[in-house]
């Protein structure tokens, strides 16, 4: 199906450049393809490539400013991933190691904006992402962020590994009942929004790990990181209620994070 529609890339065409990430199955690179540059993903292990396919498959058919863009892939020795190369890395090291020095609060409404524009596009195609953090945000050249990492992207609601869920950043309907939906990605896209406010931080800085189901599921949440908007933190409250009906759509969000943009103003990044 992929050779059919031109997702199969030629690896005579490919240059790999440098390691710059470790994936679970495999190293990222970075690398040119006929002059554009891109990042490469590759899996050695056959059974996971398998896998992998399928991920793309689903990725050949999304394209939106805000998704990580999917070029195709190589058969060769495994598989291999090409995507467009997001420069500046995943979301959660851009915050580490810039901070509040460097990032404005009108830079961090703008990619909370960013991401919430990609959920809504998989929303409108009731696609559940199942994993959406900020480690899985990529920040591009000219700082625009996009969602990546659609490996457990799937349309129906069913999950067959229970034992890999993030737990700090799933919604606790779907930690119990295995209930996804993309309720439970606002549940996840909530603690993103934390994580972005609170540049790149750990959710539950204060919690072990082993209690946090149990206190989530008591009604524990999060207070709001140094210097975070009311308003903003108004928002990651509503992705946190316990009764996944009475969240937000992404669409919703979206509307209310535009007005929050109206309030700072744009401002660059250095
Ligand atoms: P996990 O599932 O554990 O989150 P993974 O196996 O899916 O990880 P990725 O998150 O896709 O692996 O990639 C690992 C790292 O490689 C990322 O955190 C990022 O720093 C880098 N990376 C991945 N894709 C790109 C890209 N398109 N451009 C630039 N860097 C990338």
């Amino acid at each position: 199906e992929l050779s059919k529609n031109g997702w199969l890339l030629d690896i005579t065409k490919l240059k790999l450049g440098e390691n710059i990430g470790e994936g679970e199955f495999g190293a990222v690179y970075e690398g040119d393809y006929m002059g554009q540059r891109v990042a490469v993903k590759t899996i050695k292990c056959d059974v996971t490539a398998q896998a992998f396919l399928q991920e793309t498959t689903v990725m050949t058919k999304l394209q939106h400013k805000n998704l990580v863009r999917l070029l195709g892939v190589i058969l060769h020795k495994g598989l291999h991933i090409v995507t467009e190369l997001m420069s500046k890395g995943n979301l959660v090291n851009f915050l580490r190691t810039r901070g509040r020095s460097v990032v404005n609060s009108a830079q961090l409404i703008r990619f909370a904006l960013d991401v919430c524009e990609g959920m809504e596009y998989l929303e409108s195609k009731k696609l559940i992402h199942r994993d959406l953090a900020a480690r899985n945000v990529l920040v591009s050249d000219d700082h625009v962020a996009k969602v990546s990492d659609f490996g457990l992207t799937k349309l129906d609601s069913k999950v067959s590994d229970n034992a890999k869920l993030p737990i700090k950043w799933t919604a606790p309907e779907a930690l119990k009942k295995e209930k996804f939906s993309t309720k439970s990605d606002i549940w996840s896209y909530g603690i993103l929004l934390w994580e972005i406010f609170s540049y790149g931080r750990q959710p539950y800085p204060k919690i072990p790990l082993m209690e946090v189901k149990e206190r989530v599921e008591a009604g524990y949440r999060m207070e709001a990181p140094e210097d975070c908007p009311p308003t903003v933190y108004a928002l990651m409250r509503i992705c946190w209620e316990q009764d996944p009906r009475k969240r937000p759509t992404f669409h919703k969000l979206r509307e209310k994070l535009e007005r929050e943009t109206g309030k700072c103003g744009p401002g660059p990044v250095s």
